[in-house]
């Protein structure tokens, strides 16, 4: 079985087939999704999906690109929103100055709230973060030397600091579309090389589809792809890719009841 343990099943593309879109990806073996908030103003519309199936749940957070809006989040508020059975994480939250243009000082202050918010709760932050790897590796290490926290980087795209820095503080690496695109040698390095206990697969639908179909819309089904991907460049079998990144899924969002194996 199969964990998407980052997509956004709110987001208006799935609002006519959502319930085909997850047939398709229950046919492929995911049993769990994790849909990931971006607004924490706009919470209700990701929790609300949540609520609607028992094998779903969520996170809360702001995407660096809404920092501007969302400039005085406080880490109460964030906290406050994790009291749910179903909110097992906190994010996606971060850097990003190639794909968001919020002002740098509110992206550092939004991302210090959801740091606050992950070492309060002790629940999972969900980072985002493209081309920082210097003030991520430098605003993680700070955190979690005061209280540390799980975490998983996702998309990830950094590089050898930001992976080291990571890895030593016990994170977490989704790998997903990035990976099967041109150029991305790199990813495809990072993924090749870590430790299996540390990989999460992600489609980060409905964006992120894997090559060659880049400009569609993405959905959970194509996870099989990113895992094929993952099983070719690790040389491990996709039934093992399946089984210990969904073990690693549910060792970090501890608070996800994990489906009775079917024997
Ligand atoms: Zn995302």
């Amino acid at each position: 079985m199969f964990v998407d343990s980052h997509l956004h099943l709110d987001f208006d593309e799935f609002a006519h087939d959502r319930s085909a879109v997850m047939a398709r990806a229950a046919a492929i073996g995911i049993e769990t999704y994790l849909t990931i908030g971006i607004k924490v103003r706009d919470f209700d519309r990701v929790r609300a999906v949540a609520e609607m199936h028992d094998n779903v749940y969520c996170t809360v957070g702001t995407l660096p690109h809404f920092s501007d809006e969302e400039k005085d989040v406080s880490t109460e508020e964030i906290v406050a929103l994790t009291h749910h059975s179903k909110v097992v994480g906190i994010g996606e939250a971060g850097l990003d100055r190639v794909y968001g243009t919020a002002d740098w000082t509110n992206q550092i202050a939004v991302f210090a709230a959801h740091l606050a918010a992950a070492q309060e709760t002790q629940l999972p932050l969900v980072i985002h973060s493209v081309r920082e790897d210097e003030t991520m590796a430098a605003m993680l290490q700070e955190a979690t030397a005061v209280r540390p926290f799980p975490f998983v980087v996702h998309a990830f795209s950094g590089g050898p600091l930001l992976m080291e820095t990571a890895l030593e503080l016990g994170g977490y690496f989704g790998f997903g579309g990035l990976l099967t695109y041109e150029g991305n040698d790199h990813i495809r390095q990072a993924a090749s090389s870590l430790p299996r206990d540390r990989i999460l697969l992600e489609t980060d639908s409905p964006s992120m589809s894997p090559a060659p179909f880049e400009t569609d819309r993405n959905e959970p089904a194509n996870l099989s792809k990113i895992a094929e991907l993952l099983a070719k460049l690790r040389g491990d079998k996709v039934e093992d890719i399946a089984a210990y990144t969904t073990d690693n899924f549910y060792r970090l969002f501890a608070k996800v009841a994990r489906p009775p194996i079917a024997s």
